[in-house]
């Protein structure tokens, strides 16, 4: 092991994890510092640097023509900019006493300690692979990084047959259930859940699944995978079910991530119920003045709640890259936490979701009252205007919004930014009826959908109990 590992004058940033929240971490302290203050150093393991994971499935389907748009920045660009970028190369350990940190280079095997004035850790999350027979079978497939996109794009080139399974129904499952529709195949969607979208509450998660059906993607909720079968070549051909069996010439695993921080643990780092690190606002370690977490891998505060969650989302991993590279290079900021909002679509049905679901909000002991509505994205008489249905929650008697989800065509995922808005400024439902939207017919009814959820919640809000 090359122990050697020479220090200048200079203070040294090290970042674990080259995608969102690591460049964009190292990115901002070296907008704020330049090279004779302050020398960075990034550890990947994988091949490429900030590329949009959030990519893969239009990549998939063909939308994107090329992997390389999904590549905000490239290794050599980062280089450009005296980022002592090191792909390939693995962080195996992390020595919090004597602040350094040993990486093996993935390739050669060869392992070296560098040490560290300031440690980043952005190490994402990984995807659940449940242990089951044949999930390692050719043809199975995760959608997590370029790689995974490129491996599942070249068995899709390779593949004669037309099934694809999907398992898991969540946001990725649904939008790579579309990227097989698109690329011609039969699509089944096998879901444990008891309707698709499970961040939804059950009665719009039904909605989801009316339109996948009626899109012909075969829906089947409520259903563990048992097994993955596989053919005399050894390759997948069927995902198997307690009592049925699926036909696949590809399978794709969309069941979820958990924060990547088996490196943390061993290093003795505080780590929340969810497995992600614990922060404080400024994305600082709790307890550790010299190291900050961001991304996929740290729990954030959800500000409807007050409770601590994973939230696993681009989002929030570049707002975090950027907080911590102004605190890691002396400024200040802070991340305030999250409301929970997301957004995603199946063909031309958009899904979106902000703050509490019921279930969230029973968790926590909050009473509260539902709205659920129709209404267009266009004023009815303008031409294309679609449905759309907009579910709203509010505390009972306080009012206060707690959470919207919308399930509708198009016009009808990105409202969800009002709510989101509202939420964080913590609204009464009654607020939010007077809210001065923009109105013409050919952007919204004169009473915007939000503004009809709005009014129904008041209502029901007002309502004796
Ligand atoms: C298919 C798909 C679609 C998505 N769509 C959306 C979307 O529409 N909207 C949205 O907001 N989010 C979306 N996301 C989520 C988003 O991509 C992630 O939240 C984001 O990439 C997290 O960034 P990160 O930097 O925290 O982690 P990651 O992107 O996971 O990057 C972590 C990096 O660290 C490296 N690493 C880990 N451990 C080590 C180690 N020990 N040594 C060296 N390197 C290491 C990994 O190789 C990886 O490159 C999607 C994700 C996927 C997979």
């Amino acid at each position: 092991m090359n122990m050697s590992d020479a220090r200048g004058a200079r203070e040294r940033l090290v970042v674990i994890g080259g995608d969102a929240a690591g460049m964009s971490a190292a990115s901002q302290a070296r907008r704020l510092k330049g090279p004779d203050e302050l020398e960075i150093v990034a550890f990947e393991r994988g091949h490429f640097t900030s590329y949009s994971a959030c990519g893969i499935p239009y990549w998939v389907s063909g939308d994107v023509p090329e992997r390389d748009r999904l590549i905000a920045r490239t290794p050599e660009e980062h280089r450009a900019r005296d980022i002592d970028l090191r792909l390939r190369t693995e962080v195996t350990e992390i020595d919090v006493d004597r602040q350094r940190v040993r990486a093996r280079d993935v390739d050669s095997g060869a392992e070296s300690w560098t040490s560290y004035d300031k440690l980043v850790i952005a190490t994402g999350a990984r995807p659940v692979r449940p242990e089951l027979p044949g999930v390692d079978a050719p043809g199975v497939h995760g959608v997590q990084t370029l790689d995974d996109g490129q491996a599942l794009l070249d068995t899709l080139a390779r593949t004669r047959g037309r099934c694809a399974v999907v398992v898991g129904a969540g946001y990725i499952g649904v939008e790579m259930a579309e990227a097989m529709i698109k690329r011609g195949y039969e699509v089944t969607a096998v879901n444990r859940g008891e309707e698709p979208m499970a961040t939804l509450d059950p009665d719009m998660g039904r909605l989801v699944r009316e339109a996948m059906e009626g899109m012909g993607i075969t829906m089947v909720n409520g259903t563990e995978v048992t097994k993955l079968l596989t053919g005399d070549d050894g390759r997948v051909r069927a995902v198997g079910t307690e009592d049925a069996e699926f036909p696949a010439d590809v399978v794709v695993l969309g069941i979820g991530v958990r924060p990547e921080t088996a490196l943390a643990r061993a290093a003795g780092l505080p780590l929340g119920s969810h497995g992600g690190l614990l922060t404080d606002r400024s994305m600082r370690v709790r307890g550790h003045e010299n190291i900050w977490a961001g991304g996929d891998c740290v729990e954030v505060l959800d500000l409807v709640s007050g409770q601590e969650r994973h939230v696993p989302l681009g989002t929030h991993a570049n707002k975090h890259g950027q907080i911590i590279g102004a605190n890691a290079a002396g400024g200040y900021a802070t991340f305030p936490g999250v409301v929970g909002t997301a957004v995603s679509k199946v063909c031309d049905l958009e899904i979106a979701r902000t703050g509490l679901r019921e279930k969230d909000a029973r968790r926590v002991g909050l009473q509260y009252v539902t709205a659920t509505i129709e209404s267009t994205s266009r004023a009815g008489y303008y031409p294309n205007a679609s449905s759309m249905t907009v579910k709203m929650l509010a505390e009972r008697r306080t009012g206060r919004l707690l959470g919207v989800q919308i399930v509708g065509r198009e016009g009808a995922g990105k409202r969800v930014d009002i709510a989101a808005v509202a939420l964080t400024a913590a609204m009464t439902v009654d607020q939010m009826t007077a809210l001065d939207l923009g109105y013409a017919p050919p952007f919204s009814p004169v009473w915007d959908p939000i503004l009809v959820a709005a009014r129904r919640a008041s209502r029901a809000v007002g309502q004796p109990t």
